[in-house]
């Protein structure tokens, strides 16, 4: 049995609930079929003295499974699909592209296809993305010294009331604040642990956490109070940046993690933050350990407390915290996350 794999009670349940946020984190095989499928898999669920779980389709083909053809397990789901990469690559080089039905089919794109991959992948239309993309583009400009009409009429509004409306819509504030205010766009990034919400202001990344952990509302919650800031999905300079830096370290090539940070916090969560910065890549520390380094060896519960209001997790390691008697306690990601990223860290060390 794999060590980086849940429970085998938490993965029937996420198989028998079609749960997507276990997708690329197991991938099951059935003993009855011989087919291996997805936690999502649409077809009749097997029973769970039938089933065996596996960390990789790989895995899972070199115990004799073909691959389902409903629910292909193949081919890595959240990705971006073939058919809608060149119509993405358009997109991120003019965020201000408007595309109505019509422009889609010219493209040879199906917009009920499309509408359908939106709403599943991002939760919203593909409409609804495209506005969050030109109004966060617009905001920038605006923030950075251009004139809100200039930035209304380039990002293709008509009149300036309809630009402002839907500047509104999206952000919560008028186009003229957006000197005093700020953007913080989040999209969904995808790990061998399962997707990750991340989250970025201009100045870095403030946001990269489990979808499924349970604080993250909170955590959001807090951001936006901080930062005094909207969350918006879309496009920031730093996300192709974070997702090259956490593929390279995934596969055991990157050590440390060189992107800019944004941490509002108080000055001993602060402290703590930096001081779990310093902990290397493949080795782990006590929290009593780490109290100690901040000269407050009374401070284990705050020291653990700060800790786990990290939300940066994985570039700000609060993995690599342990309990003094080498256990793996508390990780909001889930324990089995926290044993995965240390093996892999020992692994690569
Ligand atoms: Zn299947």
């Amino acid at each position: 049995m794999n060590q980086a794999l849940p429970e085998i009670e938490t993965m029937y349940n996420a198989l028998v609930n079609k749960d997507s946020n276990f997708e690329g984190i197991f991938i099951v095989g059935v003993q009855t079929t011989g087919i291996f499928c997805r936690p999502t898999c649409t077809a009749r669920k097997p029973k769970q003295e039938n089933v065996e779980f596996f960390a990789s389709t790989r895995e899972a083909l070199l115990h004799g499974y073909r691959p389902c053809k409903i629910c292909t397990p193949l081919g890595y789901k959240g990705d971006v699909p073939d058919w809608l990469k060149p119509l993405m690559d358009e997109i991120t080089n003019n965020p201000d592209i408007r595309l109505k039905d019509h422009d889609l089919r010219l493209r040879g794109i199906d917009p009920n296809r499309i509408r359908r991959w939106f709403k599943k992948h991002h939760g919203m239309t593909f409409q609804t993305y495209l506005r969050t993309l030109r109004i966060s583009h617009a905001f920038g400009r605006i923030k950075y010294g251009d004139k809100v009409i200039e930035a209304a009429f380039d990002s293709g509004y008509e009149s300036l009331s309809g630009f402002t409306d839907s500047f509104k819509k999206t952000t919560g504030f008028s186009p003229n604040k957006s000197t005093q205010n700020q953007i913080i766009t989040i999209t969904r990034i995808l790990t061998p642990l399962g997707p990750m919400l991340a989250g970025a202001t201009e100045k870095g990344i403030c946001l990269l956490e489990f979808v499924d952990r349970r604080m993250l509302e909170t955590q959001l919650t807090r951001l936006k109070k901080l930062l005094k800031a909207e969350l918006i999905p879309g496009a920031n300079n730093h996300f192709d940046e974070l997702n090259k830096q956490l593929k390279e370290y995934f596969e055991g090539k990157r050590k440390e993690f060189t992107i800019p940070l944004v941490v509002p916090g108080t000055s001993f969560q602060q402290k703590v933050w930096s001081v779990l910065q310093k902990i290397p890549f493949g080795s782990t520390r006590s929290y009593k350990k780490q109290a100690e380094i901040m000269g407050n060896p009374k401070a284990i519960r705050a020291v653990a407390k700060a800790n786990g209001d990290n939300r940066i997790s994985i570039i700000i390691p609060c993995h690599r915290v342990i309990g003094a008697n080498g256990k793996l306690v508390g990780y909001g990601g889930g324990l089995w996350r926290k044993q995965y990223l240390l093996n892999l860290e020992s692994k690569n060390t």
